[in-house]
């Protein structure tokens, strides 16, 4: 069984075998947690998304997929790397949404890592509403083969927080 934890913080200062990025699809660093993960990770973590690039990702990531590298100088062994779709008022979305959380924790099963930290997914520029997003990660994370041990959701704000904790207790 994985177990599920919320906290409130910044994903960067976390200690987890696995932090997963909202990485947009370049690979080469954006705003947001991707900013923030490559500021805090180093030159390490751009090097092997640029060599990613180079090679398995000539055309970028496509959304709802993932990939893992080394996470530099974070307090973690890798940093997964995904990209959320950008929310859309007149399509339905959800299921990419939902493939950023099964694919990060595949590769993170597959890595043998036992904690994976995750942001809230396209909810920063991607304007995914919150409540939506964190029904939509939950949901994913329940229903996903057991890969790991602990899922950690971090949330930057209050907000996010509590849009969590009411999913969470929900159910
Ligand atoms: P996306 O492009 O997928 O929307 P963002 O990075 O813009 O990704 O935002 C995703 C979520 O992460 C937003 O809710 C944002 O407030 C939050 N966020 C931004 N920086 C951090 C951080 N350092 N740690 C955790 N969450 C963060």
């Amino acid at each position: 069984m994985t177990s599920i934890t919320l906290v409130q913080g910044d994903i960067t200062r976390q200690h987890a075998d696995a932090l997963v990025n909202a990485a947009n699809s370049s690979l080469l660093g954006g705003g947001g947690v991707d900013g923030a993960i490559h500021r805090r990770g180093g030159p390490a973590v751009l090097a092997e998304c640029r060599a990613l690039r180079a090679s398995r990702y000539g055309k970028g990531l496509p959304t709802g997929q993932a990939v893992a590298t080394t996470a530099g100088d974070l307090d973690a062994r890798w940093v997964i790397h995904t990209v959320g779709p950008v929310w859309s008022p007149t399509e339905d979305r959800s299921d990419l949404l939902a493939s950023c959380y099964r694919e990060s924790l595949r590769v993170a099963g597959e890595l043998g890592a036992r904690t994976v930290a995750f942001p809230a997914i396209s909810t920063g520029v991607y304007r995914w509403p919150m409540r939506d997003a964190a029904r939509i990660a939950l949901e994913a994370v329940r229903s996903a083969p057991a890969a790991v041990e602990e899922v950690r959701f971090v949330l930057f704000d209050t907000s996010a927080y509590e849009a969590f904790a009411r999913q969470l207790d929900d159910r």
